[in-house]
């Protein structure tokens, strides 16, 4: 057994882990966004979750144009959704999440 400081409690083992349909990688669920296919004027579309509250089957994607295009050209949300879907709602470009963008602060002048 090994304690090496404060152990309050295990977040990390727990948290919930999804599977990205473009690049096929596993990554947390907090770094995924979700899509879900919503029937537009007939047909079903993918659409972002951004709440997370849509109901229906969704799918997991990074915020990368990347895995986007991937997932697009694999036809891997028609296999997410079990049916054909349109991607023409989709942004392009992703964008990133706003935590992403921690500690690439580079240039902060620090006075003495
Ligand atoms: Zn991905």
């Amino acid at each position: 057994m090994t304690h090496s400081g404060r152990s309050t409690g295990s977040t990390a083992d727990s948290r919930p882990v999804r599977t990205c349909v473009g690049c096929r990688k596993r990554a947390d669920q907090s770094h995924l966004v979700r899509v879900v296919a919503q029937e537009i004027d007939g047909n079903f579309a993918v659409v972002i979750d951004e709440h997370r509250r849509l109901s229906g089957r969704g799918a997991w994607l990074h915020p990368d144009p990347a895995c986007m295009e991937t997932a697009i050209k694999r036809k891997a949300f028609n296999r997410a959704f079990r049916r054909a879907v349109e991607t023409k709602f989709l942004p392009s470009p992703f964008r990133a999440p706003p935590e992403a963008s921690d500690g690439a602060l580079g240039n902060i002048p620090s006075l003495p």
